[in-house]
C-alpha cells in the first residue's frame, strides 16, 4: 500500500478493529493516529499498536492525507464542522457511519470533500469482516484503492454502484451477524432444554455453522440451496427439520425481516 498518513477520528471499538487488521497486516504504526478526546482507549492503541495519538482531532486531520471519521452518526456533524476550517482539498475521508448520505458530508464541511462511505460489520475485528463501499463523485481510483486496501484488512470488501445499495449491504452483512447469532442462540437454548451441557451445544452449533460457512465459501459452483438439498434426503431426519421450517416459511420471515432492516436504514438517512 503506498504510505499514506491515516488518521481515525474516534478511537473505539470499530477504529480499533480497522488499526488492529492495518497494523497486523504491516502497515507501519508510525503512519496511523487516532482522535479521541478521552485518553483510556488512546493509551490502550499506543500500547497495543505502537500508533500515534492525541485528543486533538484539527491537530490529527491536519497531519493525515487519510481521515476516517469513526463516531457515533450524531456526533458527525459537530466532529464535521470542527475540521471544516482546515485545508481538506486534498485530503481522502472514509466516513464508517451509519445512515449518513454522502451529500450531507459537504454540508457538515461547507465545501465539497473526497469521501467512501463504508459499511462494516462487526466480525471485521477478527479479520472475517464484510466491508460495503461506496465512493461519491470526484472520488479517483487512486483514492478508492487505497480505501479497499485499508478497508480490507479487515476481512472482504465489496463496492456498491449505488448509495442507496449500502442499505442492501446492511441488511445482508452489516446486521446479519445477529440474525447467525440469533439461530445459533434458538439452537443452543433447544439444546439445553433437551439436558445437553452448555459447553457441548456450543461446540456442536459452532462447528456445524463454520463447516456450513466453508461448505458455501468452498463450492462457489453450488448454490446454497443445492448444498442443502444435497443433504437432505427424503424421509431422513434433516429433512424432518427442514420441512419444519418450510412449514412456518422461513424464508418469507427471512425477506420480511431484510426489508424492516432497508426500511430502518432508510429512515436514520
Ligand atoms: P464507539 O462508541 O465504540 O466509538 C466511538 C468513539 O468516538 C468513542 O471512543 C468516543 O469517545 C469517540 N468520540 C466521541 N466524541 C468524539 C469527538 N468529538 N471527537 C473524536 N472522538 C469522539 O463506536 P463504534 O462502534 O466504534 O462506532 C463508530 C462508528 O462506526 C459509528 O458511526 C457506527 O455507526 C459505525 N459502525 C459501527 C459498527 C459496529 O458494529 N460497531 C458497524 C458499522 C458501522
Amino acid at each position: 500500500m503506498a504510505q499514506k498518513k491515516i488518521c481515525f477520528i474516534g478511537a473505539g471499538n470499530m477504529s480499533r478493529s480497522i488499526i488492529s487488521g492495518l497494523v497486523g497486516s504491516g502497515y507501519p504504526a508510525e503512519l496511523i493516529q487516532a482522535s479521541n478526546p478521552s485518553t483510556a482507549k488512546l493509551d490502550a492503541l499506543k500500547r497495543d499498536f505502537g500508533i500515534l495519538t492525541t485528543t486533538d482531532n484539527q491537530a490529527a486531520c491536519d497531519w493525515a492525507d487519510i481521515i476516517v471519521l469513526s463516531v457515533k452518526p450524531q456526533l458527525m456533524q459537530q466532529v464535521c464542522e470542527q475540521l471544516a476550517t482546515l485545508p481538506l482539498a486534498d485530503k481522502l475521508f472514509i466516513t464508517i457511519a451509519a445512515g449518513i448520505p454522502a451529500a450531507r458530508y459537504n454540508d457538515y464541511f461547507g465545501q465539497q470533500i473526497k469521501l467512501i462511505r463504508t459499511m462494516p460489520n462487526t466480525p471485521t475485528q477478527l479479520g472475517y469482516g464484510m466491508t460495503g463501499l461506496y465512493a461519491a463523485s470526484g472520488v479517483e481510483q487512486a483514492d478508492k484503492d487505497l480505501c479497499q486496501q485499508i478497508m480490507a484488512s479487515g476481512g472482504e470488501t465489496l463496492w456498491v454502484d449505488k448509495e442507496t445499495d449500502l442499505n442492501l449491504v446492511i441488511a445482508l452483512a452489516g446486521s446479519s451477524p445477529a440474525y447467525f447469532f440469533l439461530f445459533m442462540e434458538g439452537m443452543m437454548d433447544a439444546a439445553k432444554e433437551l439436558g445437553l451441557d452448555e459447553s457441548k451445544a456450543r461446540l456442536l452449533v459452532q462447528q456445524a455453522a463454520l463447516g456450513a460457512s466453508q461448505m458455501v465459501i468452498q463450492n462457489p459452483q453450488l448454490s446454497a440451496g443445492q448444498l442443502r438439498q444435497n443433504v437432505t434426503s427424503k424421509g431422513g431426519t434433516t429433512h424432518e427439520a427442514v420441512e419444519t421450517f418450510q412449514r412456518s416459511d422461513l424464508k418469507g420471515l427471512i425477506k420480511q425481516a431484510m426489508n424492516n432492516c432497508i426500511a430502518r436504514a432508510e429512515a436514520m438517512a
